[in-house]
């Protein structure tokens, strides 16, 4: 019977072969503890000299790191181990022997790990973080899912940009200048028109000049688009989703956080409704603070959010900012114009920025006008425009990072992590 380690509880007292990949191994001259991987799962297995041929006990005692193997025995359950169950091994074939492999147990530095990342992928703890990640993808679809959202794909390939122009990719569209989405959201305003509650989940792409543990270059999105959602009822969204995210990756992650070594006491407590400080209350925490660096209307750098979450023990809102540092398409907060009905949500420890967030202007004519401010005319978004024309509704929307969120809920420093092939400023390749 062939399976995966991930199926081997299922398998107890039984005999199976097992495809994997040999991760590392201890051996003295009666036996052999092979610690294996397969994708699904790592397993220890053990080859008594006296329980198998010669020729198998010889096999294992030289198999190099990565080499493929088709390995056979009884699943027997071991509490010590950190899955639970271990392979008695009675025969062992090899797929194909590995080469000297570069990425060994001992300590490498940052460059060579990722100048190796699709060797460095198989580690443990890259396997971990990349199980989270899947974890926080597949607890989106449910989520959502489950709150009648219907998940639209805008374009990768636009016309316009959605925020500034300074963060773009240009390309070429046949004889048209085209750039890299940045964000879909203006495409995600008309959807929700269309289809009320919405989301996508996508690729997004900013030429980042500034060297950060929180900025990619290409980096994933989700965004959803509410229509008849106001501000304050979006933020209730955002939190439940949130809330339901660290719910998802403590219940189904147990391992990987374990093998991560995530303090788990600091995802357990957090509960919804997460509070909520406006831009201006952030700015006095910030002085309270002794920054001295910071005016009103500048927008937040990594040390200020920090700062700010370290007086929170979960996730934090910060309402209403200078309507200057926020893109165009913010409503306006009704009693203030220089502010606009927006959040930025910080995640705890440091984690920075996860979601930005606002309600939409819904009006034609402030759209125009704001439209004009930001010096953004042309054909590339007359169509979007268009949308405040017919029918026009009030409506909100916001965008989770995915590696920010992974980053924090898997309690890794650096960003570059959270993705399979991270793409930085001075990194295409692998
Ligand atoms: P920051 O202030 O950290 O630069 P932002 O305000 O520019 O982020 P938004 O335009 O609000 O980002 O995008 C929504 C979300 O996308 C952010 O809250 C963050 O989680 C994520 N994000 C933005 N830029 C990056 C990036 N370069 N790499 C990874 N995630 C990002
Ligand atoms: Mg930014
Ligand atoms: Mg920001
Ligand atoms: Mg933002």
């Amino acid at each position: 019977m062939k399976i995966t380690i991930s199926q081997a509880p299922d398998y107890n007292e039984k005999e199976v072969t097992i495809g994997a990949w040999l991760a590392n191994k201890r051996s003295s001259g009666k036996i052999a503890f092979l610690q294996l991987r397969d994708g699904t799962g790592f397993m220890q297995a053990v080859v008594v000299k006296s329980d198998v041929s010669e020729e198998v006990f010889q096999a294992a005692k030289n198999l190099t790191q990565e080499t493929s193997i088709y390995i056979t025995g009884k699943i027997v359950e071991d509490k010590r181990s950190p899955f639970g169950f271990e392979m008695q091994v009675s025969d062992l074939e090899v797929i194909h022997v590995a080469e000297d492999y570069p990425i060994t147990p001992k300590e490498h530095g940052t460059e060579f790990l990722m100048d190796h990342r699709h060797l460095w992928l198989r580690s443990k703890k890259q396997h971990a973080i990349m199980k989270v990640r899947n974890e926080i993808i597949r607890a989106t679809y449910e989520f959502f899912n489950d709150q009648g959202f219907v998940k639209v794909d805008p374009p990768i390939l636009t016309a316009s940009s959605a925020e500034g122009t300074t963060e773009l990719f240009h390309t070429k569209y046949f004889d048209e200048d085209a750039y890299l989405s940045q964000s879909g959201q203006l495409y995600m305003e008309a959807a929700a028109m269309a289809l009320g509650k919405v989301f996508s989940f996508g690729p997004t792409f900013r030429a980042e000049k500034s060297k950060t543990r929180r900025h990619l270059i290409e980096f994933w999105m989700i965004e959803p688009e509410m229509a008849f959602v106001e501000h304050d009822e979006s933020l209730v969204v955002q939190e439940n989703y949130v809330a339901f995210l660290v719910e998802s990756v403590l219940k189904n992650c147990k391992l990987e956080l374990g093998v991560l070594g995530r303090d788990l006491s600091k995802l357990e407590n957090i509960k919804t409704p997460f509070p909520r400080i406006t831009y201006d209350e952030a700015i006095e925490l910030l002085k309270e603070k002794g920054f001295n660096d910071i005016e009103w209307g500048e927008d937040f750098g990594a040390p200020h959010e920090t700062a700010i979450a370290e007086s929170f023990d979960s996730p934090v809102f910060i309402t209403n900012y200078p309507k200057d540092i926020k893109a165009f398409y913010m409503k306006p907060h009704p009693e203030r114009d220089d502010v606009v009905l927006c959040a930025d949500l910080i995640a705890p420890e440091g984690y920075g920025e996860i979601i930005g967030g606002s309600e939409r202007i819904a009006d034609y004519d402030l759209m125009k006008q704001r439209y004009e401010e930001h010096g953004l005319t042309g054909p590339a978004y007359e169509w979007y425009l268009e949308l405040s024309k017919y029918g026009s509704v009030p409506h909100s929307g916001f965008g989770l990072g995915l590696e920010r969120t992974v980053a924090w809920l898997s309690g890794v420093e650096h960003i570059r992590e959270t993705i399979p092939f991270p793409r930085l400023l001075n990194r295409l390749y692998p």
